[in-house]
């Protein structure tokens, strides 16, 4: 989450009239880098993960386990740390970890100091990177503090104590009955946004999640920490239907975009790709959702779902109630059937394999906007998705920064893009920068250990490139998609859902549309020289690149017409374990395709046993052998002796969990349902072994690849 410009943000009543300009130029200022940049090719295939922690403050005494809203020093601690540690370790710099302010003033987020490189050796460093940032994170805390990665705080807005310090509830940013504003980031930009969105949709946003029904639990289950408070006048909209029964209803933007996720950015060689990976990402969003599922309880109850993604969703959802499809559309231009933090609306690649018959969800765009891009030769696909997401208004706008030079700011473009929160993110390279196109991954839940995360991490990117290099098809209709991402949140969804997905990943033939990149031209580390990221002198990663770019349907003679049959006929309905670990029979999983991948690598004996492991914990939790991360904490919950079987999640039963999960990250309580007998915690790992062992592994900051600052979450 970067770009915290200071300036002067412009309430709703003033940013709405300037809502068009904004978009107008924004588009103009992707123009300027579509034309600049549509052809470039030859990007090295970088990535790097986003981890967010929320810092807790442990009152021992009294057993509650709080967030400390200490963001603000924390990060300043360790921004200081790492100019003291570039001072010291020169040419290292690349080393040092990014530490990012996050909405939540009791949140941060880490990235590593620079992207890593496509080589296998650099996934073999992932866990031991995250584990640096954690440990540089602790050093900067008090010693009652620690950073957890925990997706959503279990007692956030329950009542009682639940921050440190203390603030009552209220406020006149957020007008929540259960947050104080306190706990939003103090930046201008934090309350603008929260406020803005808030005066945009006319009413405060109004989240219901399900409650699970325990033995105990009172029905109807009716909130008494609703009904009998009154603070703003926006409080009558609890009463009068907000608020569900048997549900866990939230008011507030912090109880969304205060969760914290795992989320991974591809750099693509070439637009091209970056469109087809993106596409590939699409239907996994919901699948990775629901295998990382970490949230089963919100403001100090438990919920019958085990994902954050639709809290969120509503946490940002400005929407007013025509846009809604609650009133005749009167003032407004549209009806819009999700929120802007929602799932992917459409696929993007031009390719034969993309059918049209897959875009097949009502989703309104600007048509102006898709003329004005088409007319400059951006094709239709790709003008869809831009005028789709720029159906939205802008919410924060600095005074400062209205007028901009559009061949040189992206400013304008990316406050839309930035604020389309999806399951995947398509992002063009910023003006006068090496960075080439990317894809973000976004759906993931953040996992209790850094083993994990770096598991699923390592999941996710030799997923790409099985992608890429054997030229798999996942393309199912979005709908579809859409039906899985419901699906996910369901408790326990990985034994009690099934889900859609393509039943024939290589299809159609290559040669019929997206074709794999050729094999050939291994490198070092056993990669093709096109994925090596490190290593090789720019040349040989441009050529080798461009030259294997995949065939996009204009452009590529190869591309013949495949035949098709009907859409429904390429897809079923799978378990999660069958979409990981394959079905035994014809359908290899997705672990299935990451293996034949690797098989056809010369991969060294130790390092493929290395990466075993990560894979290990996939292949379990998808199986059922290891439970999710939502279970363990469901789990905790039922066989706490305090729990009263009332769906209560008591300060105490929270202040034992959260010890608990603390305990587990650093190996010194072991919990075999959860995790795999490897699993050796954080406690043994000393930060100057991790700072060594992150250096041998990171590529120079000198090499170009600086760490962009974008708008975040
Ligand atoms: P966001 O805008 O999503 O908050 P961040 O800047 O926080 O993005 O981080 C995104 C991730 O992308 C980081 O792990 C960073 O190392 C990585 N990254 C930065 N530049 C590139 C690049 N050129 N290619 C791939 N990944 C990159
Ligand atoms: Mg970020
Ligand atoms: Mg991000
Ligand atoms: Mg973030």
């Amino acid at each position: 989450m970067g770009l915290l410009a200071i300036g002067s943000p412009l309430d709703w009543a003033e940013a709405k009239q300037h809502a068009d300009h904004v978009r107008e130029h924004g588009i103009e200022q992707f123009l300027h880098i579509w034309h600049r940049l549509k052809d470039r090719t030859g990007d090295v295939l970088l990535w790097g993960d986003e981890i967010e922690y929320m810092v807790i403050s442990y009152d021992d005494e009294g057993k509650n386990a709080r967030l400390s809203l200490r963001q603000t020093e924390i990060l300043e601690d360790l921004q200081h740390d790492a100019s003291e540690r570039k001072k010291t370790s020169p040419g290292r710099e690349a080393c040092i970890p990014v530490f990012h302010p996050e909405y939540g003033r009791y949140m941060l987020e880490s990235t590593p100091g620079a992207p890593y490189g496509a080589n296998l050796e650099a996934l073999l460093s992932v866990e031991g990177n995250m584990k640096f940032r954690r440990k540089l994170a602790q050093s900067r805390m008090h010693s009652n503090e620690v950073p957890l990665t925990l997706t959503s705080f279990p007692r956030m807005g329950a009542p009682g104590v639940f921050t440190d310090p203390y603030y009552p509830p209220g406020g006149g940013v957020a007008r929540s009955l259960f947050l104080p504003d306190e706990i939003t980031n103090p930046h201008v930009r934090f309350p603008t946004l929260t406020a803005n969105i808030r005066r945009r949709r006319g009413a405060k946003v109004a989240m219901n999640m399900p409650l699970y029904i325990d033995t105990n639990t009172p029905r109807p289950f009716i909130d008494p920490n609703i009904h009998d408070r009154n603070i703003w006048p926006e409080d009558a909209n609890a009463r009068d239907g907000a608020a569900l029964p048997d549900h866990i209803y939230m008011d507030a933007m912090g109880f969304g975009m205060g969760c914290c996720c795992l989320q991974i950015t591809f750099q693509a060689c070439s637009v091209n790709e970056a469109r087809r990976m993106y596409d590939a990402f699409v239907p996994v969003g919901p699948i990775m959702l629901a295998l990382t599922a970490a949230s089963p309880i919100f403001r100090g109850l438990l919920a019958d779902v085990d994902c954050r993604w639709n809290v969120i969703a509503g946490s940002v959802d400005d929407r007013t109630e025509e846009e809604r499809g609650l009133a005749p559309l009167k003032h407004d231009r549209f009806v819009i059937p999700k929120s802007r933090y929602d799932s992917v609306d459409c696929y993007i690649y031009d390719c034969d394999s993309n059918r049209p018959e897959y875009n097949d969800n009502d989703m309104p765009i600007d048509p102006a906007i898709k003329e004005r891009l088409m007319q400059d030769g951006v094709d239709e696909l790709l003008a869809t998705h831009f005028a789709h997401l720029f159906i939205r208004d802008p919410i924060v706008i600095f005074e400062e920064t209205m007028n901009q030079d559009d061949s040189k700011s992206s400013d304008h473009f990316e406050n839309i893009q930035s604020t389309n929160w999806q399951t995947v993110r398509f992002k063009p390279p910023p003006p006068d920068s090496p960075i080439g196109w990317r894809v973000e991954f976004r759906s993931m839940e953040v996992q209790l250990t850094d083993y994990e995360n770096a598991a699923f991490a390592v999941f996710i990117v030799l997923l790409t490139r099985a992608i890429m290099n054997l030229g798999l098809n996942f393309y199912i209709p979005i709908s579809k998609v859409d039906e899985n991402m419901h699906r996910a949140h369901q408790r326990d969804a990985v034994h009690s859902q099934k889900f859609y997905f393509r039943k024939n990943l290589f299809s159609p033939a290559p040669g019929h549309g997206c074709s794999p990149l050729p094999s050939a031209g291994h490198a070092l580390n056993g990669l093709p020289a096109h994925i090596n990221g490190r290593a090789n002198g720019d040349d040989t990663q441009s050529s080798t690149c461009s030259s294997h770019t995949t065939s996009p349907r204009s452009h590529s003679p190869t591309c013949e017409k495949a035949e098709f049959g009907p859409v429904e006929d390429e897809y079923d309905e799978f378990t999660i374990n069958e979409i990981i670990n394959g079905d035994g029979k014809d359908f290899p999983g997705l672990l299935g395709v990451v293996r034949k991948y690797l098989d056809s690598l010369d991969v060294e004996k130790s390092t493929r046993e290395q990466l075993e492991k990560s894979l290990e914990l996939v292949r379990r939790r998808a199986d059922g052998s290891l439970v999710t991360t939502a279970t363990w904490m469901r789990n905790f919950v039922h066989s706490h002796p305090a729990y009263k079987h009332d769906s209560v999640i008591t300060e105490e039963i929270n202040y034992d969990l959260i010890r608990a999960v603390d305990e587990i990250e650093r190996g010194i309580r072991k919990e075999p349902t959860l995790l795999p007998a490897c699993y050796e915690g954080s406690s043994q790992a000393k930060e100057g072994d991790l700072f060594k062992a992150c250096c041998g592994d990171v590529m120079d900051i000198a090499n170009g690849a600086k760490v962009e600052k974008g708008l975040g979450e």
